[in-house]
């Protein structure tokens, strides 16, 4: 069965999964095995030089691996999926097998910050160039591209200030100078937004969030619809070893089936919040791509088929005011990370961004005051009431 023949829902619980055929199993087994026997040593020759696909090592290919990774790719609309240890092993990924010497990157300023780190100060000690900008606007990207730019990479919504960028236009800007588009699509899941039918080459996860959705594992993915493109991360991987392990891509295979379920509670909740936040006193400014108040309301309404769940506001009275409301919480718990059933609170300029440094936030738009707010399933009055006696202690 085939994700164009079935909805959405439907494949979260069924992609890439058909009952194990050697005992019938229902839930795919878990193969915690990290070598697989041959047959004879002109099998395991074959499975070497790729005449036999059977398996050999984990690091290389793994069956459990495998069926999360048919799985996430088909929700992705995309042919070729590969899991990782966890989404930076995926970014890096990318990067070491793009990017080299005198080679040039244009990124979205506010991305995740370790991905900003990685180009900054990582890659740049082997000489790779990179541009950040505000890709709200599509003629930033534009303008940033150079002779040498091989990779234009773009978080949408970006962490954690939720701005929008033109996935299309991008993908076009790319190709037109030669390069390919990289998505992180972690924000939205492939539930509410789906970057290769927009024309990005590559999709990249950390599914620690939404996709496994219970805050209890470490796990990234890559997806293409290039054959080509997955040869050469499929080759890198296996070299620089950001595998993932059995067992994990087993919890998160069992957490995607309940990601429909999961974003549909979220998002109700989080519209919700977002715009009574919006009304209360002792709120600066909210911004949600589900808010009109939100600079790419029309871009996010065209191309996301949902606004998610995750908001981001500032409390009047700045970083002192926002330090109070996430020492006031009960019911929401003070930790980074998001995308997981329960409600969680943080402040991007301390803990997520802090690596970024000061310069990097501001020209990003990451503000002091900034609070991000991962909204869970929990019942909405619940996760109101909590929230507003911690403004009320303000
Ligand atoms: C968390 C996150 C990452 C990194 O993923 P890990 O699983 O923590 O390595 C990358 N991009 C975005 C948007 C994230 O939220």
């Amino acid at each position: 069965m085939k994700h164009a023949e079935v909805k959405f829902d439907t494949a979260c619980i069924h992609a890439g999964q058909a009952p194990d055929k050697l005992f019938g199993g229902v839930s795919v087994p878990i193969y915690q095995s990290s070598t697989f026997a041959f047959e004879d040593a002109d099998q395991g020759a074959a499975r070497f030089s790729g005449k036999d696909d059977g398996y050999k090592y984990t690091r290389i290919g793994n069956p459990t691996n495998a069926a999360l990774e048919r799985c996430v790719a088909e929700l992705e609309g995309g042919k070729f999926g590969l899991a990782t240890a966890t989404g930076m092993s995926a970014i890096s990924t990318v990067f070491m097998t793009f990017l080299g010497a005198g080679k040039h990157v244009v990124s979205t300023g506010s991305v995740y910050g370790p991905t900003r780190t990685i180009l900054e100060k990582e890659l740049t000690r082997f000489g790779v160039e990179s541009t950040f900008v505000d890709s709200s606007d599509a003629n930033n990207v534009k303008n940033a591209i150079k002779k040498n730019t091989v990779m234009v990479y773009v978080e949408t919504p970006a962490n954690p200030t939720l701005s929008i960028t033109d996935i299309a236009a991008c993908a076009k800007i790319a190709h037109d100078a030669g390069a390919i588009l990289v998505v992180d699509n972690t924000f939205c899941s492939p539930m509410l937004q789906k970057p290769l039918q927009l024309g990005a080459d590559i999709v990249l996860h950390s599914m620690t969030k939404f996709l496994n959705g219970h805050s209890d594992v470490v796990a990234g993915m890559l997806v293409t619809n290039s054959q080509d493109l997955m040869k050469n991360m499929h080759r890198v991987i296996c070299q620089m070893g950001g595998t993932i392990d059995p067992h994990q891509a087993w919890l998160v295979l069992r957490g995607v089936k309940t990601l429909a379920l999961r974003v549909k509670v979220a998002q109700e909740n989080a519209m919700k919040l977002a715009e009574e936040l919006e009304k209360h006193p002792k709120i600066e400014w909210v911004k949600y791509p589900g808010l009109r108040s939100h600079p790419q309301y029309e871009l996010a309404k065209k191309q996301m088929s949902g606004p998610g769940a995750m908001i981001s506001f500032e409390v009047k009275g700045g970083v002192k005011a926002g330090k109070t409301v996430m020492d006031s919480v009960g019911l929401s718990t003070l930790a980074v990370s998001l995308g997981g059933i329960e409600s969680l609170i943080q402040h991007p300029a301390s803990m997520t961004h802090a690596s970024m440094g000061p310069a990097a936030r501001t020209e990003a738009g990451i503000t002091d005051g900034l609070v991000r707010f991962s909204v869970g399933c929990e019942d909405y009055e619940d996760i109101k009431k909590d929230l507003w006696q911690a403004l009320d202690k303000i």
